[in-house]
């Protein structure tokens, strides 16, 4: 990984959105810090798109949609996307509503072999929120190993799902869909470039939009996980959590 500060003026000038990582990236440890939030204004009033990629819930993507400073929300690790369009929320998901029971039935089942297995796990607080995946708490309100994650992550793989694993979360879900595909979707659907983009995460589960996209940035905090991200992002910053995205925001400015 290089140094934000080693980015060239004609890569930074490329680049017409930021996608963004919420937990861990965007949100320090559980708060949401007042010169995060504004640097989505600044980079709006530079004609910037920002776009935000979480595994987090659908009824949080709801209000971010609705309320926040951004152009969309990709949620549940690439479920689907919301953006507003004047007044209405434009909700457009990877597969037809329909599947969502039958992909709920099945994570249910999942769920009570994985407690046979893990009896002390909990599914995460913001549960009841999401339509399409299954959040396992293993460091938000609970801690648990790093062999417990991978043990979990495993179960849940030989299972047939797929997972992600957060700063906060292991993300199960059944579909044949991703955080990368569904971001490629909505820059097609916002008429944006994917090579004019730039990412910045924090954890193993961004290492597939460290892969697929060219210009990547990781906050410091990237560097704890040895060992379990497979692809690490072209740059670093200097500072953690959200003031490592206020320092990629104040850099994308001063070199345009
Ligand atoms: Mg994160």
């Amino acid at each position: 990984m290089l140094p934000l500060s080693d980015m060239g003026v004609e890569e930074s000038s490329n680049i017409k959105a930021v996608l963004f990582d919420l937990d861990g990236t965007f949100v320090n440890n559980d708060e949401l810090k007042g010169v995060a939030y504004s640097s989505l204004e600044l980079i709006r009033e530079r004609g910037l798109k920002a776009i935000a990629v979480t595994g987090r819930p659908a009824g949080w993507c709801d209000l971010i949609a609705r309320w926040w400073p951004i152009d969309a929300v990709v949620g549940e690790n690439g479920a689907f996307f919301f953006y507003k369009n004047k007044n209405k929320i434009i909700r457009k998901t990877f597969y037809d509503l329909e599947v969502q029971p039958i992909n709920r039935t099945r994570l249910n089942l999942l769920f009570d072999k994985l407690l046979l297995s893990f009896p002390n796990i909990k599914v995460a607080s913001d549960q009841s929120f999401r339509q399409w995946d299954l959040a396992i708490d293993i460091a938000e309100e609970t801690k648990l190993s790093k062999k417990e994650i991978l043990d979990i992550v495993n179960f849940a793989e030989h299972g047939g799902a797929c997972t992600a694993i957060s700063n906060i979360h292991v993300n199960i879900w059944f579909g044949d869909y991703n955080k990368e595909q569904m971001s490629l979707k909505v820059l097609e659907e916002l008429g944006l470039n994917s090579k004019n983009i730039i990412y910045i995460g924090d954890s193993p589960n961004d290492s597939p939009m460290f892969e697929c996209f060219e210009s990547t940035v990781g906050v410091k905090s990237v560097m704890n996980y040895e060992g379990l991200i497979d692809t690490y992002p072209k740059y670093i910053t200097k500072e953690d959590e959200g003031y490592g995205f206020v320092e990629l925001i104040k850099f994308l400015i001063s070199t345009r």
